[in-house]
């Protein structure tokens, strides 16, 4: 295998060469250009929401769940009270934050390849007039199902409390406009769907809810406020800032750009979901969800019945190929995951397709089938 391995998985995923190109430099953090390059980025993922003049751009170092975080603890005061709607992992995640920083949560379940019910939560939030915010998962990357996000902005609005969004593995490929989408706050990171690489997370707020939320994170490193304020005055991070994660994202900002943005990135993944889905199904694979609550992001298939499939032998006969897919049933069906997002079209998904029917040749599976097939 001469190239890196495809990654197949929810991230970090494959990026590009150019983007990798970006991190052969070093910067100081006070030089001019990197300033102007991350001022740069901040503007254009607001811009990404249609939020210019209402929402702002705080950056966060590390991975996307530091900014989940720190959205969650600076937006919900200490006598405010959570609402989590739970379809997956990260939904649980969520709750888990606010254990540890002792903020009031409440939250509501849904099994895994279910998406959240708009109506039950506006039953809730009637029910309930102690909670202040709601939190959403936009793809739940657990499964790969698609929350219906409109829908749930629209109840809560109506319901005249805040929604916080984590839109960590959509965002960039699935539209989320804050024109027409009521929302508080999305948190977001550099290595999903813009396809940088990790390192840097992101939330984008609405400016005036920001503005009310001094001295209500209860840690000094995930305080969205103080970290605001510090780049508003100052143009600095508070704590040394992935700079080569940085200008990287910027370029990964161009790319995006260049391929008709949300639109086009959100195209190219489709069409990789879709070649996936066919290949796989092709070879009697089936999927967790039906096509209708699917996001183009990645996709859980049922583990095939035949007791030749044995997954970890299947996994490495695919490494030696070439691809990683992503390993670990997180779902309550035993499954395993492929990611249809990163610099991947569909010649790597056909790859991979191909890959697969060989490993599965290998091990002398005839089927990917999940249902037991009959004696012959
Ligand atoms: C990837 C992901 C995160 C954050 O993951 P990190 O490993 O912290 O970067 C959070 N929420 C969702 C839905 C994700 O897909």
């Amino acid at each position: 295998m001469s190239h890196d391995p495809w990654l197949l998985t929810p991230g970090p995923l494959t990026t590009s060469p150019s983007v990798k190109q970006a991190m052969l430099h070093d910067w100081g953090s006070r030089d001019g250009k990197f300033v102007a390059i991350n001022n740069r980025m901040r503007e254009r993922l607001v811009a990404m929401i249609g939020g210019q003049g209402a929402f702002t751009c705080v950056p966060m170092q590390g991975a996307g769940t530091f900014a989940v975080e720190a959205m969650v603890n600076s937006f919900v005061p200490a006598d405010g009270k959570l609402l989590v709607l739970v379809n997956g992992n990260y939904g649980k995640r969520i709750v888990r934050m606010c254990d540890y920083s002792k903020r009031a949560v409440v939250h509501l379940d849904w099994a895994d390849d279910q998406p959240v019910d708009p109506a039950r939560v506006g039953k809730a939030l009637a029910a309930d007039p102690a909670i202040t915010h709601v939190a959403v998962v936009h793809c739940e990357t657990t499964s790969g199902i698609l929350n219906p996000l409109p829908e749930m902005a629209r109840v809560v609005a109506a319901a005249g409390r805040k929604l916080l969004i984590d839109s960590m593995s959509a965002f960039g490929a699935l539209e989320l406009d804050s024109r027409s989408v009521p929302f508080q706050a999305v948190a977001a990171s550099s290595n999903k769907c813009i396809e940088g690489v990790p390192g840097l997370s992101f939330v984008l707020a609405r400016i005036d809810d920001l503005k009310q939320s001094a001295g209500r994170a209860p840690c000094l490193s995930l305080d969205l406020h103080d970290q605001w304020q510090a780049l508003e005055k100052t143009g600095q991070y508070r704590f040394t800032p992935p700079i080569h994660c940085i200008v990287a994202f910027d370029q990964a900002l161009t790319e995006h750009e260049v391929e008709g943005g949300v639109a086009g990135r959100g195209a190219r993944y489709r069409q990789n979901w879709q070649t996936l889905v066919d290949g796989m199904r092709a070879l009697g694979f089936e999927t967790l969800l039906p096509d209708e609550l699917q996001a183009p992001i990645i996709v859980t298939f049922r583990m095939p019945a035949d007791p030749r499939f044995q997954f970890q032998t299947f996994y490495d006969k695919l490494k030696d190929r070439g691809y990683v897919i992503y390993p670990g049933t997180l779902t309550a069906t035993p499954s395993f995951r492929i990611g249809c997002i990163g610099r991947l079209d569909q010649s790597h998904m056909k790859g991979v397709t191909a890959a697969i029917r060989e490993a599965m040749a290998e091990m002398g599976v005839a089927s990917g089938s999940p249902l037991k097939q009959s004696a012959e």
